[in-house]
């Protein structure tokens, strides 16, 4: 699957944020041949100011750069930078991908990682900048078999209503507005439970297991949810069929 255009009817542009070279090359040939305009930032100073030049639709970011933290120009980054940033990191580093999503990134890769999910997940987080212009008059959730109507509180799964308390609710609807990206526990237990809960994590265990099971669309159906272990939740983009 090819890259949909950006906004301006040309291929999205993509800043490659990254100082190991093989990679970068192997990164640039992947996201060039699947039909995205790639720039590359070998270090924190250059990205920023490359950003700030080139105005990328998407930025994917290393956490481990020669010069400063990835954190530190996510950080500088998200001041005026609206788009969606992908963070790169390396392997068991929950800690530090939860700073990054709670700092305002999009969602990440773990290395090592394949082209397909790489690809994936920009297009979920491109197509999500795409639906969040037109969200603000929607009042309607789809996502795959799944239909939540904002003004009924109502929700479907394959056609068959699903009844959920205000908490299970709250949850599906957080996890909603962000779907296809991982929401962090800390995002998620602040936005149902409210700030003072931020370290309930069974609460979400408990609660995700009911919306799992209330709205587990059958042995056919795609799956829903999927659990990031020490990170977070996420209702995975399930794209229509047919488009
Ligand atoms: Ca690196």
């Amino acid at each position: 699957m090819s890259a949909a255009p950006s906004e301006s009817g040309t291929p999205p542009l993509v800043l490659l944020v990254e100082d190991e070279l093989p990679l970068v090359r192997f990164i640039e040939a992947s996201l060039t041949s699947a039909g995205y305009r790639v720039l590359h930032a070998a270090s924190g100073a250059q990205a920023t100011r490359m950003a700030t030049q080139y105005v990328p639709d998407l930025v994917l970011l290393d956490l481990g750069l020669p010069d400063v933290d990835g954190l530190t120009v996510l950080a500088t980054l998200r001041v005026w930078f609206r788009g969606p940033i992908l963070i790169v990191s390396a392997r068991g580093q929950e800690r530090r991908k939860v700073e990054a999503l709670d700092a305002g990134a999009d969602d990440y890769v773990t290395k090592p990682f394949g082209i397909p999910e790489l690809l994936a997940r920009i297009r979920v987080a491109l197509r999500h900048v795409a639906r969040e212009a037109t969200r603000a008059a929607c009042t309607v959730l789809e996502n795959g078999p799944l239909r939540i109507d904002l003004e009924a509180r109502r929700v479907t799964c394959a056609g068959r209503e699903v009844h959920l308390t205000p908490i299970e609710f709250k949850l599906l609807l957080t996890l909603a507005r962000h779907v296809g990206k991982v929401v962090t526990q800390r995002q998620l237990l602040e936005d149902v439970w409210g700030p003072r809960s931020t370290e309930e994590t069974q609460y979400l265990r408990v609660y995700m297991t009911h919306l799992r099971r209330k709205l587990d669309p059958g042995p056919s159906g795609p799956r829903l949810f999927s659990t990031e272990a020490g990170v977070g939740y996420r209702l995975e983009s399930i794209e229509d069929t047919g488009a």
